[in-house]
């Protein structure tokens, strides 16, 4: 079976596990700020905590924070847990990120931030987003933070420029099933000293060290992972997926989209051997992202479907952690690829505005394209593990559903 995903580890993290390192939390803070050419990075134990975080370090409460309807609901749960309003902003079917002319009317006196998302890897148009944030700035006589939702996109580049200096910071997830990864844990960057300052001591005041327990854990979970991802031993681990709810069970623990809640662990910091794990995926980042990019271009060439699917833009600077495309009847066509031993992923599966949580942050306002995108996309494995003969065969039975 070939995977919907695939953690880019072999052996070299599973030692890096075990080898010691001093201060390994601040020298993958050092790598992932040289990595990605940033002045500050500060490490989490997810994406959302830091994001989290950022709003409570900075004081910011009771605040509109401008945000995409469509898009991992722990953006929406960082806001309403930091004690802040989402306001969410349909996005375009173009490339699946915020309309920019809703993005501008989304913007209120009582916005203090906005968080322009990257999703699968598709760069903003960051220029427009700054323009926008200045204007709005000017009228409304506060300065309105720039927070970049950089989890799916890592490096993507808007017009040559890195995408993750474009605003005052930049968020990143690195659970496992991102780009790359320190088995759990995030990563906030920025370029201000006084963001990164404050929030430094923000966190080193309320976080605290992991516990004994947590940290097995997370050391058998990645050799685990490895395990459950081996090509051999997937078509079981898929199995359970579909006859059990073992593994459901094991990600409820982290993440539910209908209920606005956190882990219970959210505030306890990124462990050494996480972040140990981390330092050896940032060497690897670029042959990641270059090799993603060769395989979205592999399925640009090959990839003739019905017309009645909307294959994803092939954009400059994008990274495509995911490969999207639009189609009619999502459920056959899993099922169809399923059975030809291919998983397709199906990621965001609602649009914030519908879960019953988010319904009263909405108003009167549409999210179309948001409703569409959350019932009709499916993705392609895109992980840098897969060869050409996998390749070959996922063209040949996604071009055989041609019904
Ligand atoms: C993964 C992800 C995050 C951060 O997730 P954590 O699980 O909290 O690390 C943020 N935004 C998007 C779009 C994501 O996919």
């Amino acid at each position: 079976m070939i995977p919907r995903l695939k953690p880019y580890i072999n052996s070299e993290e599973i030692i890096a596990i075990i080898s010691p390192l001093s201060n390994a939390v601040g020298k993958f803070e050092h790598e992932f700020a040289r990595t990605f050419r940033t002045k500050f990075a500060l490490a989490f134990p997810y994406g959302r905590s830091a994001l989290w975080a950022f709003f409570k370090a900075m004081g910011i409460e009771n605040a509109e924070i401008v945000q995409p309807a469509y898009t991992c609901s722990v953006v929406g749960h960082a806001t309403v847990l930091s004690g802040n309003i989402p306001r969410f902003v349909d996005i375009t079917l173009d490339d699946y990120n915020m309309d920019l002319d809703l993005f501008k009317r989304a913007i209120t006196k009582e916005t203090r931030a906005v968080i322009p998302t990257h999703l699968f890897g598709y760069p903003m148009d960051i220029d427009s987003v700054n323009e926008i944030v200045k204007e709005a700035e000017k009228l409304h006589g506060h300065r309105i933070y720039i927070i970049q939702d950089c989890a799916h996109s890592f490096e993507a580049e808007w017009q040559g420029r890195s995408v993750i200096n474009a605003g005052d910071g930049a968020i990143f997830g690195l659970g496992i099933s991102k780009q790359i990864t320190s088995i759990f844990g995030g990563m906030f960057t920025s370029n201000d000293e006084e963001i990164a300052s404050k929030l430094r001591t923000w966190r080193d005041n309320h976080f605290i060290g992991k516990i004994l327990p947590e940290k097995i854990r997370r050391a058998i979970y990645l050799p685990a992972a490895m395990i459950a991802f081996n090509d051999l031993v997937y078509g079981f681990t898929f199995w359970l997926q579909e006859h059990t709810s073992l593994l459901k069970d094991l990600t409820d623990a982290y993440h539910l989209d209908q209920k606005i809640h956190f882990p219970p662990d959210y505030l306890h910091q990124l462990s050494a051997l996480e972040a140990r794990v981390g330092i050896r995926q940032l060497i690897k980042y670029p042959q990641i992202k270059s090799r993603r990019r060769e395989i979205a271009s592999y399925y640009f060439e090959n990839l003739n479907v019905p017309s009645n699917w909307a294959l994803p833009p092939q954009v400059e600077g994008a990274t495509y952690s995911h490969f999207v495309i639009r189609v009619p009847d999502r459920d056959k066509v899993i099922a169809f690829a399923a059975q030809h031993n291919i998983q397709l992923g199906q990621l965001i599966e609602y649009s914030m505005p519908d879960l019953k949580e988010y319904e009263k942050f909405s108003g009167d306002l549409k999210f179309s394209n948001s409703a569409i995108s959350s019932k009709s996309l499916i993705n392609l494995p895109i992980h840098p593990s897969l060869n050409e003969i996998m390749l070959e065969k996922l063209i040949k039975i996604i071009i055989s559903k041609n019904d």
